[in-house]
């Protein structure tokens, strides 16, 4: 089967890293505006808002990029944005062939008008529970799971470490910390993280995206992260020489853990992490067997899908059937959920459907 657009979308799919307020559709967001009396969009109908947020975040830079989620963050204050953005988040994902996904997002960015971080849980949760039972009946199940992030500039990650743990075996698998990286790093919030490994919790971080190798050593070494979102900047510590790539003391640790990197093509180039799509590292990574994944970040922001960045890679770095079947069980193997879940989802959903298109 050729690699096209269509039949990728068929391919079952797993995305580690996609931010719930990153991905509203945008006639959502202006028909959530107009419900909470939310003035301020730079543009009145769905395609020119669109464009507006895909050229606002295609700046270069993250500080930039990130501005743009004021605007979704405004519209998604109330139990029933927030219902609506979850249920209409995993249904996109679905239709795209997406069969497992994390979605985070920070509670604390949702309290303006007067939900309790509890409340904000729940009301989410309930979104993708339904367009869990919505996307079955449609043919295209589809299993999600909510990770709770912590914004790295606040003070605010203990207590959303706590709340992970609250809402654990309740449809919340893991804690996140995102945000401006330079000057927050992640050692900033060890409480946080040396709570969560006291509970036998699943957490990622953000770090080598907009801020190198520090930030990458620092969430591994310091902060026992299981996974990286993005650290593309492992690049850092990776060296040319006459006998190949020769990988430090960081990437070798990287490497040996098996710890996945959460790589987002699009985004990694809009945010001025990596250059352009062409010289981005993930095939010297995936080359060099680090544990890579495919993801999406900001589908919003990015105008993007699964499907169409694993496309990009595949025109940029001639991948096929069995590469994008491979980084799929990176990512299920990586998985913030149950051994024995992981291995039915790659036994039961990933391998046969891979083995169809590959014929
Ligand atoms: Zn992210």
């Amino acid at each position: 089967m050729p690699l096209t657009l269509a039949s990728i979308r068929q391919a079952p799919k797993a995305v580690l890293h996609d931010h719930l307020d990153g991905g509203l559709r945008p006639g959502t967001v202006l028909d959530l505006a107009a419900q909470c009396g939310y003035d301020q969009l730079p543009a009145q109908d769905a395609d020119a808002l669109g464009n507006w947020f895909r050229d606002a975040a295609d700046s270069g830079s993250l500080e930039r990029y990130l501005e743009t989620f004021a605007h979704t963050t405004a519209v998604m204050q109330t139990a029933e944005g927030l219902r609506r953005v979850a249920r209409e988040c995993a249904l996109d994902l679905a239709e795209d062939g997406v069969v497992y996904a994390e979605v985070r997002f920070a509670p604390e960015q949702h309290l303006q008008r007067g939900l309790s971080l509890d409340e904000v849980v729940e009301h989410t949760l309930a979104g993708f529970r339904e367009s869990e039972q919505l996307a079955a009946e449609a043919g295209t199940p589809i299993r999600v799971v909510c990770l709770l992030t912590a914004m790295r500039h606040a003070a605010r990650s203990l207590e959303i470490a706590e709340l992970t743990v609250r809402w654990r075996d309740r449809g919340v698998g893991g804690f996140d910390i995102a945000g401006a990286e330079a000057g927050y790093p992640p050692s900033r919030h060890l409480d946080a993280f040396e709570y969560m490994r006291a509970n036998c919790a699943h957490f990622t971080i953000h770090a080598g995206e907009a801020f190198g190798l520090p930030s990458i050593h620092e969430a591994v070494a310091f902060c026992g992260c299981e996974r990286l979102g993005h650290g593309v900047r492992i690049t850092d510590d990776i060296t040319d020489s006459e006998s190949g790539p020769k990988l430090g003391l960081v990437a070798n640790y990287v490497r040996d853990q098996r710890i996945p990197l959460e790589l987002c093509p699009s985004s990694n180039v809009q945010t001025g992490a990596v250059p352009s799509l062409e010289k981005h590292p993930f095939d010297l990574l995936a080359r060099l067997r680090f544990r890579v994944t495919v993801n999406t970040d900001n589908r919003l922001m990015s105008d993007t899908t699964m499907s169409r960045e694993m496309l990009k890679l595949v025109d940029t770095f001639g991948y096929g059937w069995s590469d994008l079947e491979r980084f799929t069980i990176n990512a299920m193997k990586s998985a913030f959920i149950a051994f024995p879940e992981r291995l039915r989802i790659i036994d039961e959903v990933i391998k046969p459907g891979y083995a169809v298109l590959l014929g």
